[in-house]
């Protein structure tokens, strides 16, 4: 039996999963270990393959049968999986800097290793729930969480880039300042940038910016009360609940990306669009809302780029894992052993 292994590593937990030749899904859920990244490079890539024989063992598989397995982690870091050696959120410790990750990982497992961004990683896995791993369609991936991740799918495969940045699609700038109701509106991104997709399609978007921007119209509300960061992260529920303002502010971020998607039609033109993260961790209700309002905010479109359809990405906890799996899989399959 001939298994690939997705570890999706971030700073404080390890999530894997497993995918057989008939890619069919080993690990329902979540199966976690936790990364220690913070003791450096050698402990967690300990962690990592004491973690990978847990899941293994637990799947009724001997870590033999794993011919490959597929990496992803938050960046930044090259398209080769080299972090950058000015340090990153994820990985401060001083040893980190510069750390090549899939070749340390995969001298450490003696097994071949690919190598993803988390985002990338989880637009591939969107991509792969749609149209599996063999076909050549284009998608365009949105995860909306605490910042702005994305991905895109060109023919089938990740676009990387040159420097590992392919797919940053946060920091696009969108024409903002054409969504209804928002005049004045301030929308300044963590990167320096004014007016991208992140500093209004994010959750830290909402609490520097639209929030702040509706509660000074509306002092009365009871978001008004809270301190900010707390503020933000009620505004899901309450908007999934039918709060006016908070729908306003969510009327904002689907404006944003429909604004964002229709860039993304006249320079990919592609088979889909998918939507994930933490902003769509709602009722049915407000998914259908949130999509619709996406619609309306992209200018006219001719016949045949109206019906691209839009997604919401399945299974969020795992995306990452599983997109890592897929990679492998491609890996696997290039390299004949699979
Ligand atoms: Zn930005």
């Amino acid at each position: 039996m001939q298994v690939v292994a997705g570890v999706d590593l971030g700073g404080t937990a390890i999530n894997y999963t497993l995918l057989n030749q008939q890619e069919e899904f080993l690990i329902e859920g979540l199966c976690e270990h936790p990364a220690l990244a913070k003791q450096g490079p050698e402990l967690c890539l300990q962690q990592i393959a004491d973690g990978l024989q847990i899941a293994a063992e637990g799947a009724g598989i001997s870590i033999a049968d794993v011919v490959a397995v597929g990496l992803d982690t938050p960046g930044p870091a090259s398209a080769a999986g080299q972090l950058s050696a000015r340090g990153s959120t994820n990985f401060a410790h001083p040893r980190w800097a510069g750390f090549d990750m899939r070749e340390g990982l995969a001298h450490k497992l003696g097994k071949p290793v690919s190598y993803l961004n988390d985002a990338n990683a989880a637009a591939l896995w969107g991509h792969y729930s749609i149209f599996g791993s063999n076909g050549r369609e284009t998608s365009i991936s949105i995860v909306i969480g605490t910042g702005n991740g994305g991905g895109i799918i060109l023919d089938g495969n990740v676009v990387k880039g040159k420097n590992g940045f392919g797919g940053e699609l946060g920091h696009v700038l969108i024409p903002y300042q054409s969504i209804a109701g928002t005049n004045g509106i301030k929308a300044e991104c963590n990167c320096g940038r004014t007016g991208d997709l992140e500093s209004l399609c994010s959750l830290t978007g909402i609490e520097k910016n639209i929030l702040p921007y509706f509660l000074a119209r509306h002092p009365g509300h009871e978001l008004a009360k809270m301190d900010l960061h707390q503020a933000a992260k009620l505004v899901r529920g309450l908007a999934d609940q039918g709060d006016s303002l908070c729908r306003e502010v969510f009327r904002v971020q689907a404006h944003a990306l429909g604004l964002f998607f229709d860039e993304m039609v006249n320079t990919f033109d592609p088979d889909a669009f998918i939507v994930g993260g933490g902003a769509l961790e709602t009722s049915k209700e407000f998914q259908d809302w949130f999509m619709e309002q996406i619609r309306t905010a992209m200018p006219i479109q001719r016949e045949e780029q109206a019906a691209i359809p839009i997604h919401v990405m399945p299974n969020g906890d795992t995306a990452g894992a599983r997109g890592a799996a897929i990679e492998a899989l491609k890996l696997a399959k290039q390299g004949g052993l699979a």
